[in-house]
């Protein structure tokens, strides 16, 4: 359980089920960062000698992070990695950094995170033509994406969501033949939600681009990447020196220090983490299931069964409002989600729900619960306990009958 406390001020300890928008920060990554902080304290672009120790510093950061992300790190079209503020920033510098002058074709699908719905706003306002592509029974885009690529002609760049993030559900990457990629294809891979759970092998993968940030998986906030291939022109967004002319802006090099450890540890860790992570969310989605069935709610799983990342469940409640139903958690003291953080708020359903063959209240009353590695048995107990007394509240109240009919 969260030191934080429950909303209410209560004593309850808050619940914390919303690894997916953020987790806590690692005390392991906390103390290495702490000992950059006073190490590489200087500007990685001073030459003095203090501006030398932060620039190896950074730049030791940088090679560890292609190396786990399985790029290729020697020779001359080695692939590099930019330093973003995040996901949202490397997803759009992944877009947009690579469309080239002209314009083309640009697929993205509804498992697309809105940064990257964005990028391909902003580009269709420069001429492109935006597909959107649909999603197959398995939740994927990845074989409309794939028809897309060899259908049209001239520029294409294609958006692929690894895990997405309001259903958890794994797409593989585009079946592309390497020829053309990085010439006239060029597909970028949104890895997210994927990079703490699943090991990427970027050089051998038919990709261009791909985006990740280490607040996902124990690092801090405020750091993501963006990993290129090698011999990929990209265009910063913010011009400056630094990161090879891509981003211009100081370098934070305790936060890159701190990105390259927490995927080290999320890669060491990672078959073991993988297995207790699927155990607790499928210990919840079940007992959750059966909760709201004890109350006379009928709730299910959306993508269950489907191939899907350990640490996110999305559950459904018949008849239930989803605004309604995480604030009703929240004052029980459990912080669940009714979608992406950068969703939340929204008043529409998850395009990611409503792209699946489901009924329709299933996207109505969906809520996102998602596990990490703080996540104990005994926080899934407390919830299900807690989620118990919602679901009580919610048939006394008759919300259920009342607007069940969907
Ligand atoms: N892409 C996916 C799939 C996400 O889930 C998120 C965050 O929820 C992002 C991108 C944006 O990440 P950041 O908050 O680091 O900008």
């Amino acid at each position: 359980m969260d030191a934080a406390r429950s909303p209410t001020g209560d004593t309850r300890q808050l619940i914390y089920l919303d690894h997916a928008a953020t987790t806590p920060l690692d005390p392991r990554i906390d103390e290495a960062m702490r000992r950059a902080s006073a190490d590489a304290f200087a500007n990685p672009s001073s030459p003095h000698a203090a501006g030398r120790r932060a620039r190896a510093i950074l730049e030791d950061a940088r090679e560890r992070l292609v190396a786990l992300l399985g790029g290729r790190s020697a020779g001359g079209s080695r692939d590099r990695l930019i330093f973003t503020s995040g996901a949202t920033e490397a997803n759009r510098l992944g877009m947009l950094g690579t469309a080239g002058p002209h314009p083309g074709t640009v697929g993205i699908s509804p498992r697309d995170h809105g940064s990257v719905i964005a990028a391909a706003a902003d580009l269709a306002a420069r001429g492109w033509e935006v597909r959107r592509l649909p999603l197959a029974a398995d939740g994927s885009a990845s074989g409309a994406a794939a028809i897309l690529a060899a259908s049209t002609p001239g520029r294409v760049l294609l958006s692929t969501t690894l895990v997405c993030g309001q259903t958890g559900i794994r797409e593989s990457p585009v079946p592309l033949a390497e020829t053309g990629v990085g010439e006239r294809l060029f597909v970028h891979a949104d890895a997210t939600q994927a990079a703490a759970w699943d090991a990427l092998s970027f050089a051998t993968l038919p990709l261009t681009t791909l985006a990740l940030a280490p607040h996902k998986f124990g690092g801090p906030r405020g750091i993501g990447g963006l990993l290129v291939r090698g011999g990929v022109d990209v265009m910063p967004l913010t011009p400056g020196p630094q990161e090879l002319g891509l981003r211009g802006g100081t370098e934070a090099v305790p936060l890159a220090v701190g990105f390259a450890v927490a995927l080290h540890l999320a890669a060491a860790a990672r078959d073991e983490m993988r297995l207790r992570t699927a155990n607790l969310r499928d210990r919840f989605e079940n007992q959750f299931v059966a909760a709201a069935g004890r109350h006379g709610l009928d709730a299910m799983v959306v993508g269950h069964g489907a191939d899907r990342a350990p640490h996110i469940a999305t559950m459904a409640v018949r008849g239930c409002d989803r605004q309604a139903f995480m604030m009703a958690c929240d004052l029980a003291g459990i912080a669940l989600a009714t979608g992406t953080a950068c969703a939340s708020g929204s008043s529409d359903p998850s395009p990611a729900i409503l792209a699946l063959d489901l009924p329709g209240w299933v996207a109505q009353s969906a809520i996102r619960a998602s596990v990490g590695p703080s996540t104990t048995e005994t926080d899934i107990t407390e919830a299900v306990h807690r989620l118990d007394r919602v679901f009580r509240g919610i048939a006394e109240a008759g919300l259920h009958a009342a607007s069940g009919a969907g």
